[in-house]
């Protein structure tokens, strides 16, 4: 059994790098030790809070109690060329599985390649990005529920994948791997051209530079989030060391000294603006952890 760490700080397991102190951490590297650390919990009457890259988390300054459970070291896949399936760990990075689908000639992930989460965490949030989504290639998850129980698999079917939606975001179940399936027998080059290039149109139309957790807000379909705020004007605004982006004006940067409290009033400062002159509520895509009102 991995020995659990104490009052580990949050920020350095969080892409904008703000969060106080996890109770416990523990960052188990197979499932074996992934089913180990949930029964820890159980039987020590710790909450468990579970996060992969931690690349779309906003954690409180106070920190989380109980466990939280990182997967990001949960990595590992099996890619089968011929038939196009993709088994991958919840704690693979994303990217790194596009480029790895790409130079086996399978085509479906191209589109993942700038966002820097976890296989896991894109089932849970169905990312997606230039076009295409998780729900687009995913064909199952294999899951465990966190309060106890056997490990089964649900089909896409059974997941409600909706825009950066699924009914993984009940928080009940903890994904243990995935399976996609992908069109085979592409040509690798032109795969790797089109990873590439949605690379970087990605970093030169976004802040890559800076910690951020990308997009801070849902777009409200067919209105931008983005361009609503810019319109307003905020592009640069500040609290603390939290700022609106001047490259995009849906991302928050931290500027070095951030902190989840200096983010969460920009956040709230946006959603009065836009709602005042727009009649739009912005919601955060973000998960905020740690907060009263966490959601
Ligand atoms: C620079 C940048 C660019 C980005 N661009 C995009 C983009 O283009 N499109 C997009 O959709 N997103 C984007 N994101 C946001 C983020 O990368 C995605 O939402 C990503 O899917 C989150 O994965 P994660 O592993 O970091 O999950 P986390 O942020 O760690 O967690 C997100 C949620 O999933 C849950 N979770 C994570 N892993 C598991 C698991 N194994 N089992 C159960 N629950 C789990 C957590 O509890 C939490 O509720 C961007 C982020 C950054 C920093």
């Amino acid at each position: 059994m991995l020995e659990p760490r104490r009052n580990v700080p949050l920020a350095e397991f969080t892409t904008w790098r703000v969060g106080g102190p996890a109770s416990w951490i523990l960052e188990p590297e197979s499932v074996d030790e992934t089913l180990e650390a949930l029964q820890w919990a159980r039987a020590n009457g710790h909450p468990c809070q579970v996060i992969g890259a931690g690349s779309n988390l906003l954690i409180h300054d106070n920190g989380l109690p109980g466990l939280t459970l990182s997967l990001r070291r949960l990595q590992g896949a099996e890619l089968d060329s011929n038939a196009g399936v993709v088994e991958a760990l919840a704690g693979e990075p994303i990217p790194t599985l596009a480029r790895r689908a790409a130079r086996a000639g399978l085509r479906g992930l191209a589109w993942a390649v700038g966002i820097p989460g976890t296989v896991g965490g894109a089932a849970v949030m169905n990312a997606g990005a230039q076009g295409g989504c998780t729900a687009d290639w995913l064909e199952a998850v294999r899951v465990v529920p966190i309060e106890g129980g056997e490990s089964f698999e649900l089909g896409r079917d059974q997941l409600e994948f909706d825009y950066r939606h699924s009914r993984l975001q009940q928080g009940d179940l903890l994904v243990l791997s995935a399976r996609f399936r992908l069109e085979a027998g592409h040509n690798p080059q032109e795969l790797r051209r089109e990873t590439n290039s949605n690379l970087s149109h990605r970093t030169s139309t976004q802040p890559y530079t800076l910690p951020s957790c990308g997009s801070v807000f849902r777009n409200p379909e067919p209105l931008k989030a983005g361009r609503l705020i810019e319109e307003l004007g905020l592009k640069g605004k500040r609290v603390g060391g939290a700022e609106i982006s001047n490259i995009h004006a849906n991302f928050i940067v931290n500027t070095g000294n951030a902190t989840a409290v200096d983010i969460d009033r920009l956040i709230g400062l946006v959603q009065d603006q836009v709602e005042h002159r727009h009649a739009v509520r912005l919601h955060p895509e973000v998960k905020r952890l740690g907060f009263a009102d966490a959601a």
